[in-house]
């Protein structure tokens, strides 16, 4: 069988780039070797920056309300059991700067990725994505024109051919290892136990804080649906331990506790040396494992991987752009998952098992999520004297960053006008006129001071959200300068 890009991985990575793809009109076919997603759920915290996406695929509006939003799952506090005192708040980055700017339309979500994967996937699936649950691959191979996979469902296994392949085969993956994409990092730092476990406990979320390192016990949080993990050493525990362990983090031995599962996990830090090779581009833990315990920045930069590299992958195979524009996938986001796993260990874990401190800044989650640097070919102006990251209003339009939010009517935001295609942000006749001339949708704005232009002045923002090039007055040939400008930042073809 045929199909333009074969993702293989069913993980949130893998389900998030075949939902971005299908939702741009790409012919997408993943294949994902487990029937359905794991019992025993991992991440948990989804940024804002993860629910504009989901708002711009549509389905923001499908996630469970969230407590995230006030804090939920982010403030993680010493106690001595949960019931019991309340010792230091440990924080995941810098507390933050009293900030009057909102920065996003979306809220960050606290949902199980057990919950998480099948709405991505069964959204994927009705924008036409072709989903093959219980299905391996086998093997590929590449060629210059595409690559050939070898899958394996129910039957015998069975040819796929495609002219671009998403490896989201998580931090083991067998495809990257398949090309010999060396990886750097802090690599292995420990292996923890996990017991995931059912309580009414619900009483004891207060105050915005979910998360509990239990002194001489381990870490305790939530999934916020009435189910619990706790993190332990690595060594065997039988269910009446377990069951010990529980009660003693709890403080209390009088309630019904249901245990669901448990797990073992490696915890591992390195980012692949490339993202890509040839046709094969890798997404999510395969690109780079980034421990969950100070940032979340696993699955949430995963996601954004999926989604950096959609637009990109539809607009080579539409004709609009050359192929040069894939290698800005790694250009854009091997940085960034070099700069997580910086700030992952220049922040504070709330017990210092992880050795080294990381020298260097540490940034704001805020700047972290909403504000992060591209240079790359497809940007124009962002300079090596640049931060890699600051906060939206810090950045006021710069191009390389996420166009800002602001409110354009009740419950309109300036994001809910991108994401589709190209889009010239301007307030003028001339540039609606040069827009025109290159069929670029033209988007008048009121607030162009957020964007950081006069009256005058144009932003050009890119299919991701993403702002490419902008000119703060009216040149002199508005438009030349933005025909040159699309046609070096999209690798047009036009
Ligand atoms: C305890 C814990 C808590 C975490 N909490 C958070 C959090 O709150 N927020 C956050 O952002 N991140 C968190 N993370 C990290 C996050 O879970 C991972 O980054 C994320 O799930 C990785 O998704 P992925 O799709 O890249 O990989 P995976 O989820 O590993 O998916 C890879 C998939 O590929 C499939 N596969 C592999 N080979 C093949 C093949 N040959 N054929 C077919 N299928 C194949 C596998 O079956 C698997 O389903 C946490 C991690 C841990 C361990």
């Amino acid at each position: 069988m045929k199909t333009s890009v074969l993702v293989v991985g069913g993980g949130l990575a893998g389900t998030s780039a075949a939902l971005f793809l299908a939702w741009r009109g790409v012919d997408v076919t993943l294949v994902e070797k487990h029937p359905g997603s794991s019992p025993h759920p991992r991440a948990v915290g989804f940024t804002a920056r993860t629910g504009e996406l989901l708002r711009a695929a549509g389905i923001e509006q499908d996630l469970p309300e969230s407590r995230m939003s006030k804090g939920f799952g982010i403030r993680r506090v010493r106690v001595a059991s949960l019931v019991g005192e309340r010792f230091e708040e440990t924080f995941w980055s810098p507390p933050a700067k009293v900030s009057d700017v909102e920065h996003s339309p979306s809220a960050g979500v606290g949902v199980a990725q057990d919950r998480m994967e099948p709405m991505l996937r069964e959204k994927a699936r009705e924008l036409g994505a072709d989903i093959r649950m219980s299905t391996r691959m086998l093997e590929f191979v590449q060629d210059d024109d595409g690559v050939t996979a070898v899958v394996q469902g129910d039957g015998e296994p069975y040819e796929i051919r495609a002219d671009y392949l998403v490896a989201a085969d998580g931090h083991r993956s067998p495809i990257r290892e398949a090309l010999g994409i060396t990886r750097s990092g802090r690599g292995y730092m420990h292996t923890s136990r996990s017991v995931l476990f059912r309580a009414p406990l619900d009483e004891y979320l207060k105050d915005g804080i979910g998360q509990f390192v239990v002194d001489g016990v381990g870490f305790l949080t939530t999934y916020g649906d009435g189910r619990w993990v706790l993190m332990l050493d690595d060594r065997e525990y039988d269910e009446a331990e377990l069951l010990r362990q529980i009660n003693r983090a709890i403080g209390r031995d009088d309630l019904p506790v249901e245990i669901i599962t448990t797990g073992r996990w490696t915890i591992s830090a390195s980012v692949a040396d490339r993202f890509s090779q040839g046709r094969v581009f890798l997404a999510g833990d395969a690109a780079h494992t980034l421990p969950p315990s100070r940032g979340g920045f696993g699955a949430n930069v995963g996601i954004e991987d999926a989604h950096n590299l959609a637009w990109k992958l539809a607009a080579v195979l539409n004709g609009e752009s050359r192929p040069s524009l894939l290698d800005t996938y790694d250009v854009e986001r091997r940085p960034v998952a070099l700069l997580c796993h910086q700030q992952i260990f220049a922040r504070n874990d709330g017990h210092d098992r992880d050795g080294k401190k990381e020298e260097g800044p540490l940034y704001e989650n805020d700047a972290m999520h909403f504000g992060l640097l591209y240079r790359s070919a497809a940007v124009l102006g962002a300079g090596p004297e640049l931060p890699p990251a600051q906060l939206p209003e810090q950045w006021n339009g710069q191009p390389g960053t996420r166009a800002p939010h602001v409110w354009i009517e009740p419950g309109k935001s300036t994001l809910d006008l991108f994401q589709r295609g190209w889009v010239l942000v301007a307030d003028h006749p001339q540039w609606e006129e040069a827009a025109a001339g290159l069929g670029l949708r033209y988007e008048r704005v009121e607030r162009l001071d957020v964007f950081g232009l006069s009256e005058k002045g144009a932003s050009l923002v890119r299919p991701d959200g993403y702002i490419a090039w902008r000119s703060v007055e009216l040149p002199a040939d508005p438009a030349h300068e933005l025909k040159s400008a699309f046609s070096s930042t999209s690798a047009g073809t036009r």
